[in-house]
């Protein structure tokens, strides 16, 4: 999405510009889509519930949203009328099958060139400044020369040591829920010449998928995403409640807090009364279950919750304290009070006591991840040994503050950290403005 949108951008301003696309199809997880191209409806919002992102960035992208998906029409892409979106956000709904194609054949229609199977592996440079790329295709090696390069490669949730090393030291029971080759290329490659990176390396944004031994393809993420996650009660293998369920905007914060659970994995508990409400857009959780059990994960059903607790002995889980987590949980959703549930829920604390009872076995997701390469509004990336650290509680005069950029050097998409940090802004929308805006930028060069 990035990559396509800054091409056509940079080749609107006359650039001569050549793609070169790893995969052996178009589109990356753009393509896997569900196509809604979102974010906040103002800034206010964004600072209420995604506090830790870069505020002018994520303000650059609120603003640049309603041009952009003019801008987007104008290409050929067809697009639903503006909707809103939960409580916060706006947007439009696409068609990724037909935005794919157009955007593929606008940058052929414009002059560009795409080399599909051709990976960017290293940056080339000069006297610190960016002079072009070392890429492979099947046949070898390819020296790329060029006045500017812009870094697309979707973020790096397909490289499990980076996701070992900043975000679960359970990465190997991880889903991948995005395109098998956003493996951090992009980000390796410009901390290789001294990039400077976003704090919360560690965020991320996807959604639960029933566990294994569930079959489905790429193109079924979004039926196998367990996204009631926020009504039912989610424990890990140990049987315990161990987050705040509802936190968040959607199921996503739920999702990061599971990744740090024992193999990645977690059951969600949801009684009769909740597997047929509807929750923030979505369809009630019986919906989803039943795809789930489709596709051959694992779930459970009982009368009661001392047989579920017993069946869920086959999982791992420890019966009696499943059984006490679920009677603790009542008993505290039920009190008057309401405090004496740990940890704290914010939102549908619905009691677990209407017949029959569901358990569903679920994984964490990575989409993409959240914490990237660092950059200006003009998407150039900054230099890190010229740039001041950007932690949130750092002190500093304002004669100490200072970035640099590394020059010919931009980035878009999921490559560029610091939007969506604890929570989640729309990633079409963060790939479609940060795309155009680091295209025109690389044209214009410098
Ligand atoms: C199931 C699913 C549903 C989603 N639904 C929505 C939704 O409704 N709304 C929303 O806002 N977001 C959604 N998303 C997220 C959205 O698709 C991504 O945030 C967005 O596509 C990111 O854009 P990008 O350009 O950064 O990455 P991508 O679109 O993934 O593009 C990155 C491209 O870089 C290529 N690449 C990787 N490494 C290299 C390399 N070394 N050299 C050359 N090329 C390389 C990849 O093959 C890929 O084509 C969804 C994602 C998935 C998987």
């Amino acid at each position: 999405m990035a990559g396509l949108c800054a091409a056509i951008s940079a080749l609107e301003k006359g650039a001569n510009v050549l793609v070169v696309e790893k995969g052996t199809r178009f589109g990356g997880s753009m393509r896997l889509s569900n196509g809604l191209i979102w974010t906040f409806a103002n800034q206010a919002q964004v600072r209420k519930d995604v506090p830790d992102g870069d505020e002018a960035m994520q303000d650059f992208l609120v603003d640049g949203l309603t041009d952009s998906l003019v801008w987007l029409v104008s290409q050929g892409v067809e697009l639903e009328p503006e909707q809103t979106f939960q409580w916060y956000g706006r947007g439009r709904r696409s068609n990724p099958a037909q935005m794919t194609p157009v955007l593929v054949d606008r940058v052929k229609a414009v002059g560009g060139r795409i080399l599909l199977g051709t990976a960017m592996q290293a940056l080339r440079t000069e006297d610190g400044a960016v002079t072009g790329v070392l890429a492979f295709d099947a046949n070898g090696a390819l020296e790329v020369q060029a006045d500017s390069v812009l870094l697309a490669t979707g973020g790096f949730q397909g490289n499990t040591e980076l996701v070992a090393r900043y975000i679960t030291p359970h990465a190997d029971s991880m889903y991948l829920r995005s395109n098998p080759c956003s493996t951090g290329d992009g980000f390796i490659a410009a901390v290789d010449i001294g990039a400077a990176v976003t704090p919360l390396l560690n965020t991320f944004y996807g959604h639960a998928l029933t566990a294994p031994p569930a079959r489905f393809n790429a193109f079924e993420f979004q039926d196998m995403s367990q996204k009631y996650g926020p009504i039912a009660v989610a424990l890990n293998l140990e049987g315990h409640r161990f987050a705040d369920e509802s936190a968040g905007t959607g199921e996503e914060q739920l999702n990061f807090f599971i990744a740090s659970q024992p193999r990645a994995t977690a059951v969600y508990i949801v009684d009769a009364a909740m597997a047929g409400m509807s929750s923030e857009n979505n369809p009630p959780p019986r919906l989803a279950i039943a795809r789930a059990r489709k596709a051959g994960g694992p779930v459970i059903e009982a009368d009661n919750l001392d047989d579920l607790s017993e069946k869920m002995h086959a999982w791992g889980l420890p019966p009696g304290e499943v059984l006490k987590s679920l009677q603790a949980y009542n008993a505290a959703v039920r009190s008057e009070s309401g405090d004496r549930l740990q940890p704290a829920r914010r939102r549908n604390a619905f009691p677990i006591e209407k017949a029959p009872f569901t358990a569903v076995l679920v994984r964490s997701s990575i989409t993409y991840t959240c914490g990237g390469l660092r950059a200006d509004l003009d998407m150039r990336v900054l230099r890190r040994a010229s740039s001041i650290s950007m932690l949130p509680m750092v002190t500093a005069d304002l004669s100490e503050i200072q970035t640099a950029a590394i020059p010919n050097l931009y980035v878009a998409g999921c490559d560029l950290g610091g939007i969506s940090n604890r929570g989640y802004m729309g990633g079409l929308s963060h790939a479609l403005v940060t795309g155009r805006a680091a295209g025109t930028a690389a044209a214009s060069g410098g």
